[in-house]
């Protein structure tokens, strides 16, 4: 496809959601889909859950360390979430998006909104939501990784970052979860085909116009 050889900026997916409603499951899919995605790894001071893996899902940090990080400005956006810290290491996802590879963030609504600040024009931000309360609540029961006293803190947090799907470019409300990867690949299709982040167009444009 003539497409791949013209170059192109990589763009930064982030997809955000209240706790449960179905954002990691859907990036798994498209990780495992699409080979010029990659995701980005957050620094977090939050234990690891059972299923998790150190260096995979997160890197698992002291608060020590995540304070340096912060100091040494070595994150691209950092947020308390659930009274622990999470953050965004900066250097893979300035190397990705030099040489046109596209980044998933799994981030919150603060971590959004800084982004949005320093590089609004590679974000593509989507916001994901439950199709119900009730189900919201039997999927954070279902995934079974939390204890019960953590299950009810996200609900009640739940409403609270819902009210922030207003400053994302795109709603999907993850009902049917086939649906809803569709969804995603779609806008990462048409975001890919951006003028603006198709930086050898130009070139390209002009080979056609010589007659090349
Ligand atoms: P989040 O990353 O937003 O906290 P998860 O991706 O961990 O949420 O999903 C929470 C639970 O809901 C998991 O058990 C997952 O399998 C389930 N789930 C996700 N999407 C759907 C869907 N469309 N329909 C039914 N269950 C879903
Ligand atoms: P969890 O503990 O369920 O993995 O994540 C809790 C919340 O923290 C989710 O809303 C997730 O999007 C958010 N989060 C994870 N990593 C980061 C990060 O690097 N920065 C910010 N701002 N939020 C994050």
């Amino acid at each position: 496809m003539v497409d791949t050889h013209i170059k192109r900026r990589g763009l930064m997916l982030v997809l955000s959601s209240p706790s449960g409603a179905g954002k990691t499951t859907i990036s798994r899919r498209l990780l495992d889909t699409d080979d010029n995605l990659s995701l980005s790894i957050s620094a977090t001071t939050r234990p690891p859950r059972p299923s998790e893996t150190d260096g995979k899902d997160y890197y698992f940090v002291t608060p020590e360390r995540f304070g340096a990080m912060v100091d040494d400005g070595e994150l691209l956006e950092h947020a308390l979430v659930f009274g622990n810290n999470y953050g965004t290491p900066r250097a893979p996802v300035e190397r990705a998006l030099e040489t046109g590879r596209d980044v998933l963030f799994d981030i919150d609504w603060q971590g959004t909104q800084q982004v949005r600040e320093t590089a609004r024009d590679d974000l593509v931000s989507v916001f994901i939501l439950p199709p119900s309360t009730t189900e919201l609540e039997r999927r954070l029961h279902t995934r079974a990784q939390d204890s019960e006293a953590v299950v009810h803190a996200r609900m009640a947090k739940a409403a609270d970052e819902m009210s922030h799907w207003a400053e994302y470019d795109y709603i999907i409300i993850n009902d049917d979860l086939e649906k809803s990867v569709e969804q995603v690949e779609a806008i990462l299709t048409a975001e890919r085909l951006k003028r603006e982040r198709r930086v050898g167009l130009r070139a390209f444009v002009e080979t056609l116009r010589a007659g090349q």
